[in-house]
Formats: structure tokens, C-alpha cells, sequence
């Protein structure tokens, strides 16, 4: 299929099977939504979350069938995102992307037969919960600084170290771990599975932030902890590349959710316009409203076509499509911004409460421009790609 395909309608890109789909991943994200306010409050959600999820097959839409996967594509996965923000809990959403979609697809990728038994099984299963630990106290952009080792002893790694940030930290069962196994720099990171379990392991401070609670963000140690040199991902001191790798996927779903989290947000503007009045009549018949709106309509489509277009690169060429979906990521994230704030200014005062979805969306909405690579970072990987 030619890239003519950006300019064609959605429709002739998802199938009936993929609005099948669509309606049941909706139906479980809408189950969630009441939710969302408690979770939020308590900072965690139930485990058994993960596990309807599982039951939906919403943790191996892409994966090897081998391991429970359901071997599709990219576009039941951009459905999935899509659907999902219908929970209105962007920290749900996130504990369970990084089980589908930030932890798991590398193992899926280059785990052996023993690792996937181990780990992604049980993950597209719903039966382990799963991390992924890049970032760290010293800093999350620089990857290539990433300062926890990995000691080779016989036929296993020693790891010490610490890791910041991590989604899932606190009841992880495994970590896909970027770990220093050599010397500094970009070429002495490896990647591998890291089973909780370990003596060694241990849980400190769940972070306290201003958005995405309901997700659990934690920091972990690592003191001594023995794990099989055979749970390797990929080749020793080649981790960084396939942490580059894994950051497309990620970069990719949180630019295709975002954009249907946009929609979602100026749907419910114009429904909460159309109820409240002033000076006699609906805000949303004030022309600063429609204007605004109609101007963020055509950006939030814009910003559709430029992660469609990313999703049909990657699904055609996965180790061509860095510049397409850094650009989507970059461009999604800014824009949420400014959607999400004159979204809740139309809401006035309610919009300042926890009364409608909006002021959770604001708040949950200013992490697309930090977590899995910044809109600076994104800056700069586009420098190189442009070759500027
Ligand atoms: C809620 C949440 C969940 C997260 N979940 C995970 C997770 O599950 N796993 C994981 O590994 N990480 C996770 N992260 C970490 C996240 O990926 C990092 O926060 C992010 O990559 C930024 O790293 P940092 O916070 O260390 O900021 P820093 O790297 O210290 O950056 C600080 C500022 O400096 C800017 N900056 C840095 N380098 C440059 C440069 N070269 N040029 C210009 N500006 C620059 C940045 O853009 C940023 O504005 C999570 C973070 C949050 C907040």
C-alpha cells in the first residue's frame, strides 16, 4: 500500500471487525469511568483492572499468537487508544498501555522462547503485571546516562541501582529494565527482564503528582539483585538502540490517544456550552467559543492525519517511521495543551472543579509534553532527522 493512504477516509481504513472492536474496548473504558474520580483519590485501581483487560485481548493485539497475542496490527491498536480515553482516566490508561504498549512489545520483539513463556505470556494474560524502567533519578531524557549496573557473574547479572518514575512500580511482577552492563554511554546499556520477585528488589516512596493519579509512579532499588544473564533482551550493550525502538510505540499510542482524548474534550465543551447560559443565551453561541473551537477542530484533525500517516509508516517500514511519529508526538502534546485549556475555560468555575471530565483531562493532559521523551527531546530528534 502506497502512502496515499493518509489521504484516505477512516472508514476505508478500520473494518467492520475493527468497529466491532471499537464497541467493546469502549464499553469496558466507559465501565471504568465512574471510577475515575475514587481511583484518583486512593491513587491506585484495582488489580482486577488488568485483568479484564487481559480478558479482552487488549494486552497482545499485536503479539505472536504462540504467547497469547492476537497477531494485528497497528490499526487495532490505534482503535484501542482511541477508545480507551472513554474511561477519563488518563492514569488508568497509562498503567495499562505500558502493560500492552511500552513494556511488553520489545520482549514480544526479541525475548527468547523462555522469556516470553515467563513474561509476556502471563503479561497478555493479565496474570502478571508489568514495567518498564528506563528513567532515573539523575535524569529520563538522557538514556545513554542510564547509571544502574548490571555485573556479569557466571551465568548471571548482578544489578544495583535505582529507578525513577516507574508506571506500575509499586506492584509490578517484572521490569523491562535498562540496566549499565558496560562502559559509559549510549553503547554500554543492556535491556532485560526483570523479575520482582528478586532478593534484592525493593519499593521506596508511590510520587505524589498533579495529574495521572490513579496510576501508581514509583521508585525501586536495586541492591544485589541476581537475575539469569539468558533474561536478556536483544544483545548486551546494544539496549539503547532497542530502547529507541520500544519509544516509537510508545510515542506513537500516546499521540493516537491523545488526539481522541482532544476530540473528546471539545465534544464535551460543546455539550457543556449548549446547556449553560449567559446573557441569555448558550456560551457556546458566543463567536469567541466557536471560533475557538472550530480552530481547534481543524488542528485536532490535522494533528489525526500526521499520527494515521505515522501509524501507516510504522506499520509499513517500523524502523523508518522515527521522524513521522516524534513529529505526531510533538505536535499532539502542544496541542493538548491549549485544547485542554480553553476547554476548561468554557467551563468557567465547574471547570475548576472535579465536578465535569475536564479538570481531570487538564491535569492528566499536561504529562504528553514529559513523559516518554519531552516536547524538547522531540526537538531534537527531529534536528537530526532534518539534519539540521
Ligand atoms: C507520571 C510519569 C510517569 C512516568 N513513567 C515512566 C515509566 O514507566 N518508565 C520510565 O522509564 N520513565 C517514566 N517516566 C519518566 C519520563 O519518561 C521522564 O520524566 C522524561 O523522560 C523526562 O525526564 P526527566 O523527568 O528526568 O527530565 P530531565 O531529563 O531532567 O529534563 C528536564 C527538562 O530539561 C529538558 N531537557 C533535557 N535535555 C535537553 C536537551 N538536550 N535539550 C533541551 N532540553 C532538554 C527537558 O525537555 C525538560 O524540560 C514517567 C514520568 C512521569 C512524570
Amino acid at each position: 500500500m502506497s502512502d496515499s493512504r493518509i489521504v484516505m477516509q477512516d472508514d476505508e481504513i478500520f473494518t467492520e471487525e475493527h468497529k466491532t472492536f471499537r464497541q467493546t474496548v469502549r464499553k469496558f473504558a466507559e465501565s471504568l469511568a465512574p471510577h475515575a474520580e475514587e481511583w484518583d483519590e486512593a491513587g491506585i485501581f484495582p488489580k482486577e483492572v488488568f485483568k479484564q483487560a487481559a480478558d479482552l485481548g487488549l494486552f497482545g493485539i499485536r503479539f505472536d499468537p504462540e504467547y497469547g497475542g492476537m497477531g494485528l496490527d497497528w490499526w487495532w491498536t490505534a482503535a484501542y487508544a482511541e477508545e480507551l480515553v472513554h474511561t477519563t482516566n488518563a492514569g488508568v490508561n497509562m498503567a495499562l498501555m505500558v502493560q500492552s504498549d511500552m513494556a511488553t512489545p520489545i520482549i514480544d520483539e526479541l525475548g527468547s522462547d523462555e522469556v516470553k513463556r515467563n513474561f509476556l505470556a502471563p503479561a497478555i494474560k493479565g496474570d502478571m503485571i508489568a514495567a518498564l524502567g528506563i528513567s532515573e533519578p539523575g535524569g529520563g531524557s538522557d538514556v545513554a546516562a542510564i547509571r544502574t549496573t548490571a555485573r556479569r557473574d557466571g551465568d548471571d547479572y548482578i544489578i544495583n541501582g535505582q529507578k525513577l518514575w516507574i508506571t506500575n512500580g509499586t506492584r509490578a511482577d517484572f521490569i523491562t529494565l535498562g540496566v549499565r552492563t558496560g562502559d559509559d554511554g549510549y553503547g554500554g546499556i543492556t535491556l532485560l527482564c526483570f523479575p520482582t520477585d528478586c532478593k534484592g528488589f525493593s519499593v521506596g516512596n508511590k510520587l505524589k503528582k498533579i495529574g495521572n493519579k490513579s496510576s501508581d509512579t514509583a521508585e525501586i532499588f536495586f541492591e544485589d539483585c541476581r537475575v539469569p544473564a539468558r533474561y536478556i533482551l536483544g544483545h548486551e550493550n546494544m539496549g539503547f538502540y532497542h530502547i529507541m525502538t520500544n519509544f516509537q510505540g510508545e510515542r506513537l499510542i500516546a499521540a493516537v490517544g491523545g488526539v481522541a482524548g482532544l476530540e473528546k474534550a471539545v465534544k464535551d465543551a460543546i455539550n457543556y456550552g449548549r446547556e449553560r447560559k449567559a446573557f441569555g443565551r448558550p456560551i457556546v453561541k458566543f463567536q469567541v467559543w466557536k471560533h475557538k473551537l472550530v480552530e481547534h477542530m481543524a488542528s485536532i484533525e490535522a494533528a489525526k492525519r500526521l499520527s494515521y500517516f505515522a501509524v501507516d509508516k510504522f506499520i509499513k517500514n517500523p524502523m523508518g517511521a522515527t521522524r513521522e511519529i516524534t513529529m505526531a508526538k510533538l505536535f499532539v502534546g502542544e496541542l493538548t495543551q491549549r485544547v485542554l485549556y480553553d476547554c476548561m475555560q468554557m467551563h468557567g468555575g465547574f471547570g475548576y472543579t472535579t465536578e465535569y471530565p475536564i479538570s481531570r483531562a487538564w491535569t492528566d493532559g499536561r504529562l504528553i509534553t514529559i513523559g516518554g521523551g519531552t516536547t524538547e527531546i522531540m526537538k531534537e530528534i527531529l534536528v537530526k532527522c532534518e539534519g539540521l
